[in-house]
C-alpha cells in the first residue's frame, strides 16, 4: 500500500487546496459584488437625499418670495409706508398679518436700512431688522433696484434669537400703472419667518425625506445633512433628515437569501471536493492495489522475484550504508516436479502453497520470503544475528517437509536444499548475492539434497570444476570410454563369491581422474545420470551374462529410479543382453525411496514382477531405521561401511547392527555388509548372522576378466 502521508498529502495540493481557494476566491467576490450594490444602492439614494435636501433648503429660502410680492406690489402699500409712514395701517395690514402664522416679523425699512416700522407676532417689535436680521442685511438691500419703478425681491436665511428663520426682502411699489413713488428713494418691506416644526414636516413630505430637521449647528457636514447658508456665503446652520440607506435595508433583508444561496455554493463544492476525493483515492488505490499486484506472486501470494530484487537492492544499499548485516536463504525443493508430473498440477500447486504457507510462518519477523516461480524460494533476513537466524530457518525448512504431506488422499513428499549467502565486506551487488545462493543451494543439491550449504568462495571454484567435469563426463558417455568394474560380493560362512557390484570408473587415459563419489553427483546435477546408468546397466548385464550364476547388482540413482519408465528400460535391457533377471539385482539408497514411497513401491514391485531383485543400499547412513523400510518390498540390505567399521571399537554399535540384522531376518531380507577389511569383523557379523560380505578383504573392484578367477572352486580366503 502507498503511503498514507504522501497521499494525503498529494490530494491536499493537488486537489483541496486550489478547490478551496477556488471556492473561497468565488464566494468572496459574490459576497464584495452583492455588498457594492448595496453600498451602491446606499450612495445613490444619499446622493439622490442630498439634492432633495439642497432644494428643502432652498424652499426653505424661497419660502415668503411668493407673499411678499401680493403685500409689496399694492398702491394703498406705497400710500401708507413711504414719506411719515402710517402706523395704523401698517398695525392692521402686516402688523397683525404676523399673527397669522404665514410670518411672524414685518419689518418696513428704508433704502439706508433703518427700520421705519417692525412688528412681531400681532405686537410693535422695537429691534431693528438689522440687528435682528444680521450685518449682512443692509449688503442685501443693496442688491435691489433703487430706481423706485422696477420691483426686485432677495431671500435668505439667517439666525434670529439663536434659531434659524427665512426671510425676504422686496420693494414696495404701486400696482397702478400710472401712481408715482413719492419718495426717489424706495421703501422696503421685510417678512420673516422662524423655521418650525410645520414648515419642517412639509418639506419631509414634499420632499421625502424623512425627520428633517435644522440646527445652527455649523459642524455637520456630509453624512445625512447639507449645510444653510446665508446670503453672505457663511454657514448659519444645517438641515439633516434621517438617511434611508436602502442598500443597509436591502442587506439587512437579503443577508438570510446570500448566507443560504452562500452554504449552498459551499455545499456543492463540499460535495465536489468529497467525490474528487473518492475518485482521487480508487484511483490511488487501484494504482497501488496494480502495483501490489505486480510484486505478488498470484499462487502462493508470497512476494515474487520483482519484489525481492527490489527489496534486497534496499536492504543491500541500506546495510552498506549502516554496516549492518544481511544473509539470505535460497531454497528449492527437491522431487517437487516427480509430484507434478505423476499426481499432476493441481497437487502441485497445493504442495507448493502448503510449502509456501510454512515457509511464510517459520520465516516470521524476517524481512522478505518470496517465491521466484517453479519450486524456489527466498528468504531475506536482516540484523545482527542474521547468520544464525538464517541457517535455523533453512533447517527448520527441512524439518517442516520431512513430514509428508496428504492431499486428496494422496502422500506427496519433497524435501529441501536451502543456499545461504551471508553479506561479506566486499562490492557484491544484487545479482552477485543472488548468484551466490544459488550457487550454495547447488551445493546443497549436489550434497545430496535435503540439506543446507552456507556459500564460501571455495564453492565458485567447485562450480567451475563441476561444470568442467560434466563436459567432460559427457563426452566419456557418447564416446562410450567409462569402463565398468566388479567387486565380488562373497558368502558368509563359504566364502565363495556370489555376485558383483558393478561400479562406474573414470576412463584411466585423461589426463585428470575422478573418483565415482564426484561425478555421480555431478552426473546428477548436470542431467546426464540417466544416460551413465544406462550404459552401467547395459554394460553390467552384458558382461554378467558371460558369467556363469553369479548376480550383477547395479546402483540406480534416485532420479533414475523413480523415471516412470525405468522398469520398462530395465527389461530391454535384459532381453537385449539375454541376462536371466534373477541374476540382477537393483542397488537404490533409502532417502528419496521413503520421501516417494508409493511410487518406489510401484516400481519395486514391477522389477519384483520381472524377478529382479532390490537392494537398500548404504543402510546406516540415513535416517530410518528398519521398521520404517517394513512397507517396501526389498530383497537385501547393505549394511554402509561407516556402520560396519565401528562394531569393533563401540559396543553400542554392534549392538545397532545385531538389532538391525535380527529386524532384517524377519523379515525376511539378505543382510550384506560393506567395507569388510578386516577379518575379526567378519567373525563377528557372521555371528550376528550377516550372510553376504563385501569388502576390500575379499577383493577390490576389479576389471571385468579379473572376476573368472573368483569362480574357480577354492574359496576366497585372502585379499585378491
Ligand atoms: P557404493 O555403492 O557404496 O559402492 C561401494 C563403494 O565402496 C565403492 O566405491 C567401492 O570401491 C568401495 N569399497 C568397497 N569395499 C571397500 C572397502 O573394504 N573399504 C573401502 N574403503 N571402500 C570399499 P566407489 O567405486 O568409489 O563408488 C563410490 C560410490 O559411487 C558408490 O558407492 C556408489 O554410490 C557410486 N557409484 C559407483 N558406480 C555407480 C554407478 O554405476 N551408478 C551409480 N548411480 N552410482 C555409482
Ligand atoms: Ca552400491
Ligand atoms: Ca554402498
Amino acid at each position: 500500500m502507498l503511503k498514507q502521508q504522501p497521499f494525503i498529502a498529494e490530494f491536499a495540493i493537488r486537489i483541496l487546496i486550489p478547490s478551496m481557494l477556488a471556492a473561497c476566491g468565488i464566494a468572496a467576490l459574490l459576497f464584495y459584488i452583492v455588498s457594492a450594490i448595496f453600498d451602491e444602492t446606499n450612495r445613490l439614494d444619499s446622493e439622490y437625499s442630498r439634492r432633495s435636501a439642497e432644494a428643502a433648503v432652498g424652499s426653505i429660502r424661497e419660502n415668503l418670495a411668493a407673499v411678499i410680492q401680493d403685500n409689496a406690489v399694492w398702491d394703498e402699500a406705497v400710500e401708507n409706508s413711504y414719506g411719515k409712514a402710517n402706523r395704523q395701517w401698517l398695525d392692521g395690514m402686516w402688523g397683525t398679518g404676523t399673527k397669522d402664522g404665514l410670518y411672524d416679523t414685518a419689518f418696513v425699512v428704508d433704502a439706508d436700512g433703518r427700520t421705519i416700522y417692525a412688528a412681531q407676532q400681532g405686537k410693535p417689535f422695537d429691534t431693528t431688522a438689522i440687528s435682528y436680521l444680521g450685518g449682512d442685511f443692509v449688503a442685501t438691500i443693496g442688491k435691489l433696484p433703487r430706481d423706485g419703478a422696477t420691483f426686485g425681491k432677495v431671500s435668505g436665511i439667517t439666525v434670529t434669537g439663536g434659531e434659524l428663520s427665512s426671510f425676504t426682502v422686496a420693494v414696495i411699489l404701486p400696482a397702478s400703472e400710472g401712481m408715482r413713488i413719492p419718495d426717489a428713494r424706495p421703501r422696503y418691506l421685510v417678512l420673516v419667518k422662524k423655521v418650525d416644526e410645520s414648515l419642517l414636516s412639509t418639506l419631509s413630505r414634499r420632499f421625502a425625506l424623512e425627520n428633517i430637521a435644522v440646527s445652527v449647528n455649523k459642524n455637520q457636514h456630509g453624512g445625512t445633512a447639507v449645510p444653510i447658508m446665508s446670503l453672505g456665503g457663511k454657514q448659519v446652520g444645517t438641515l439633516s433628515w434621517n438617511s434611508r440607506s436602502p442598500g443597509t435595508f436591502l442587506r439587512a433583508k437579503y443577508a438570510k437569501v446570500v448566507g443560504v444561496v452562500l452554504s449552498m455554493f459551499l455545499f456543492v463544492i463540499g460535495i465536489l471536493i468529497y467525490t474528487s476525493w473518492r475518485g482521487f483515492r480508487d484511483a490511488r488505490s487501484s494504482q497501488a492495489e496494480a502495483i501490489a499486484a505486480s510484486m505478488r506472486d498470484d499462487l502462493t501470494g508470497l512476494a515474487n522475484r520483482r519484489e525481492l530484487l527490489s527489496v534486497l537492492n534496499g536492504c543491500l544499499a541500506n546495510a552498506k550504508e549502516t554496516g549492518g548485516k544481511l544473509s539470505v536463504v535460497y531454497a528449492d525443493l527437491d522431487g517437487f516436479k516427480e509430484v507434478n508430473d505423476s499426481y499432476g498440477h493441481e497437487i502441485g500447486d497445493l504442495l507448493l502453497k502448503s510449502a509456501a504457507a510454512g515457509f511464510a510462518h517459520l520465516a516470521q519477523g524476517t524481512e522478505l520470503v518470496a517465491r521466484l516461480g517453479g519450486d524456489e524460494f527466498a528468504i531475506i533476513v536482516i540484523g545482527a544475528d542474521c547468520a544464525d537466524r538464517s541457517r535455523f530457518i533453512a533447517r527448520s525448512m527441512i524439518a517442516f517437509l520431512a513430514e509428508p504431506m496428504v492431499f486428496g488422499g494422496r502422500v506427496a513428499s519433497v524435501s529441501v536444499s536451502a543456499g545461504i549467502v551471508d553479506l561479506e565486506n566486499d562490492d557484491a551487488d544484487v545479482e552477485e548475492i543472488i548468484r551466490r545462493a544459488d550457487v550454495a543451494m547447488y551445493a546443497a543439491k549436489a550434497a545430496g539434497r535435503n540439506r543446507v550449504h552456507v556459500y564460501d568462495k571455495s564453492l565458485d571454484f567447485k562450480r567451475d570444476e563441476n561444470r568442467a567435469i560434466a563436459r567432460a563426463l559427457r563426452e566419456h558417455i557418447d564416446s562410450r570410454s567409462l569402463t565398468v568394474v566388479y567387486q565380488p560380493i562373497v558368502d558368509a560362512r563359504t566364502r565363495r563369491i556370489r555376485g558383483v557390484e558393478a561400479l562406474v570408473r573414470w576412463p584411466k587415459d585423461t589426463p585428470r581422474h575422478c573418483a565415482p563419489d564426484v561425478f555421480i553427483p555431478v552426473a546428477e546435477e548436470f542431467g546426464l545420470i540417466e544416460d551413465l546408468g544406462y550404459f552401467v546397466l547395459t554394460e553390467a548385464c552384458r558382461q554378467a551374462a558371460q558369467w556363469p550364476d553369479i548376480f550383477v547388482a547395479v546402483n540406480v540413482s534416485p532420479i533414475q529410479f523413480m523415471n516412470p519408465g525405468f522398469a520398462d528400460l530395465v527389461e530391454t535391457t535384459l532381453q537385449k543382453t539375454g541376462l536371466e533377471p534373477k541374476r540382477l539385482e537393483i542397488e537404490v539408497t533409502e532417502g528419496f525411496i521413503i520421501d516417494n514411497a508409493e511410487r518406489a513401491n510401484n516400481i519395486i514391485g514391477k522389477l519384483h514382477e520381472m524377478r529382479v531383485g532390490v537392494a537398500l543400499d548404504d543402510f546406516g547412513t540415513g535416517y530410518s531405521s528398519i521398521g520404517h523400510l517394513r512397507r517396501f518390498k526389498f530383497d537385501k540390505l547393505k549394511l554402509d561401511r561407516s556402520m560396519v567399521s565401528d562394531i569393533l571399537r563401540q559396543p553400542s554399535a554392534l549392538r545397532l547392527v545385531q538389532g538391525t540384522i535380527a529386524m532384517a531376518d524377519a523379515l525376511g531380507l539378505i543382510v550384506v555388509a560393506e567395507g569388510i577389511e578386516d577379518e575379526n569383523q567378519v567373525s563377528v557379523l557372521r555371528l550376528a548372522g550377516c550372510s553376504q560380505f563385501q569388502g576390500y578383504l575379499f577383493s577390490r573392484p576389479v576389471e571385468a576378466e579379473k572376476i573368472g578367477a573368483f569362480l574357480a572352486p577354492q574359496p576366497l580366503a585372502i585379499a585378491g
